[in-house]
């Protein structure tokens, strides 16, 4: 059987007439073909029909009552353009019109093609639609077929990461909103270069067929998995908590150990890492949960592989591991993002200019900022990096700003415990949250201030605290010279404060606020290459060594 063939024994075709003798012909016609047929008697129905179940094929009249052929057929493809269609509909329009204008218009309505009921014979009528049908299910194949590959991954025949991300997100908002557990399992095949090394790259790929093949039949509908890259894949589990994945995922794994991938004549024995994490109260992004399982399976990677780990037991108060974190984790004890993040100074307003915005940033050393609306509320961040697409349009720097804001900014309230942020920052490469009261920017907290303010902490627990103090005639100089710096600055700064208080115009403040900014992202740089220093003086006196040589060879220039 051809491949035409194979469609149209399962075609899902609807037929709008609003006259029954002709639709008991084509309906007679086309049943002989074996497929699914439905018929509707005017516009309206036609259209409940296709929003209930898209047609593969719509062969409709022109003329009928409520609205007609013309009509339905524009309504279908605005209903498809909109993506409330999921898929296309090949549209045969039947008519009794003939004539060049009346083919344009059908096509301007979105019709693919034509049947004219006045054939000679019904046989004649038989060969013609059924050669037209086929032709329209030609088109349908084709674009199932594209479909497929976009969505699929070609050799396991998995969603592949993109469309997974697509699902995945739906199953989030939804697990959150219905509060049903969600967890995510990755997994990863032991040291699967080695199997494309003695095996050969063939093997390798009847080895993640087969890995898929396997996952599918452990899987429910509802669980949405896919080839995440390489010899990795991810699984998406509604429904279920760690310990039901973890078990799912153990079930798998013994699966796996035990036996062994058949290809050609060989059996190749593989293993196979796991990590799951499941949803948690402080799990606020997809992306988040994610990279807990990765992270769980890294666990289980360096911890021997062939196995399944939890992301709790990685952060558990029993886990090797845990020693460490738990001493940095008793540090977050009753800190707060409100305590270290560092004040926003400066929002924009979001029908500024994109121009304006362009110079502000120019003139300081600030890298992006919160845009607000006229009462204040945050709309989005603004960045360095948004003005480089600008580039080479012109046009667009007359435009106000708020068009420009990235909408997806990570915000925390400023309650928000320091740890959460913390763990979230480890996690992403995303370097600084912004922090709200209400639905206002008070602050941002990035790896820099948590930096600072670890450092500082440390010092302050540290028994050597004294060590940490440069020390000797190198040290001497080196402390002259910041204290120098930090006159200077905080002498430009004091004229800045005079010359606002004697003349508080806006003028006045149009001129300084480039400066305060300035001085203050010098005077942040300042402290940072202080503690920088600090540190490396730690580590070379830790090592024996006088801390003094560092400032004398020069690395300690401000
Ligand atoms: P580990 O246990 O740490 O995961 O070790 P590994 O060897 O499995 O991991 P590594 O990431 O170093 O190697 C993955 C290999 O997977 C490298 C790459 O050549 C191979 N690979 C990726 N995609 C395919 C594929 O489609 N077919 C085949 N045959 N190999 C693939
Ligand atoms: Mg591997
Ligand atoms: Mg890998």
């Amino acid at each position: 059987m051809s491949n035409d063939e194979e469609i149209l024994q399962s075609a899902n075709i609807l037929i709008a007439d609003d006259d029954p003798a002709i639709l008991r012909l084509f309906s007679h016609l086309l049943e002989q073909g074996g497929h699914k047929i439905r018929t509707a008697e005017d516009g309206n129905q036609a259209l409940y029909m296709i929003l209930q179940d898209c047609p593969d094929v719509l062969i409709t009249d022109w003329m009928m009552p409520g609205f007609d052929g013309l009509e339905l057929c524009r309504r279908v493809r605005q209903l498809h353009h909109r993506k409330v269609l999921p898929h296309y509909t090949y549209v045969l329009m039947l008519t009794a019109k003939a004539g060049k204008s009346y083919l344009i218009e059908g096509l301007e309505a979105g019709a693919d093609d034509f049947v004219e009921k006045s054939a000679e014979s019904i046989t004649d009528l038989r060969v013609e639609i059924r050669a037209r049908l086929k032709a329209a299910l030609r088109t349908r194949k084709l674009e199932m077929d594209l479909e497929f590959a976009a969505k699929y991954d070609a050799m396991t025949k998995l969603l592949n990461r993109v469309t997974f991300y697509d699902y995945a997100q739906v199953i989030w908002d939804r697990s959150i909103k219905n509060k049903f557990p969600l967890s995510v399992i990755m997994f990863d095949c032991d040291f699967f270069k080695r199997v494309n090394d003695i095996h050969g790259h063939l093997a390798g790929d009847t080895v993640l067929r087969e890995m898929a093949s396997i996952l599918r039949g452990f899987s429910r509908t509802s669980d949405v998995i896919c080839r995440y890259g390489g010899e990795e894949f991810c699984v998406l589990l509604p429904g279920c908590n760690e310990k039901t994945a973890w078990n799912w995922a153990e079930r798998i794994r013994k699966q796996f150990e035990k036996f062994p991938i058949k290809h050609e004549a060989l059996e190749i024995g593989i293993t196979v890492s796991f990590g799951i994490a499941e949803r948690m109260d402080d799990t606020v992004f997809l992306d988040q949960l994610i990279e807990r399982a990765d992270q769980a399976l890294l666990f289980a990677k360096e911890s021997g592989r062939n196995r399944c780990i939890c992301f709790s037991e990685t952060v558990a108060e029993d886990s090797e591991s845990a020693g460490e974190l738990r001493t940095v984790h008793n540090l977050f004890d009753g800190v707060f993002a409100s305590d270290i993040m560092m004040p926003v100074t400066l929002t924009v307003d979001s029908n500024e200019t994109v121009a304006n915005v362009a110079d502000f940033f120019i003139k300081t050393q600030i890298e992006s900022l919160p845009v607000v609306d006229q009462d204040g509320n945050l709309l989005g961040m603004v960045s360095e990096k948004n003005f480089i697409t600008l580039l080479g349009n012109a046009a667009r720097w007359g435009e106000q700003i708020g068009d420009l804001v990235t909408p997806n900014v990570i915000s925390y309230p400023a309650t928000t415990p320091l740890r959460v942020i913390f763990d979230f920052l480890c996690r992403v490469s995303l370097r600084q949250v912004v922090i709200v009261e209400g639905t206002k920017p008070v602050g941002f907290l990035g790896r820099g201030s948590l930096l600072r303010w670890m450092r500082s902490k440390w010092a302050a627990l540290s028994e050597n605290f004294e060590a940490i103090i440069p020390s000797g005639p190198g040290a001497d100089r080196a402390i002259s010279d910041i204290a120098r710096s930090i006159q200077t600055l905080s002498d430009r700064l004091d004229g800045l404060q005079k010359k606002i208080a004697t003349e508080d115009t806006n003028e006045t403040w149009e001129s300084c606020r480039f400066e305060i900014v300035s001085l203050v992202s010098q005077l942040q740089d300042m402290m940072d290459q202080v503690l920088q220093s600090c540190s490396l003086i730690r580590s070379d006196s830790n090592r024996g060594e006088h801390a003094g040589p560092l400032a004398d060879k020069g690395n300690f220039q401000l």
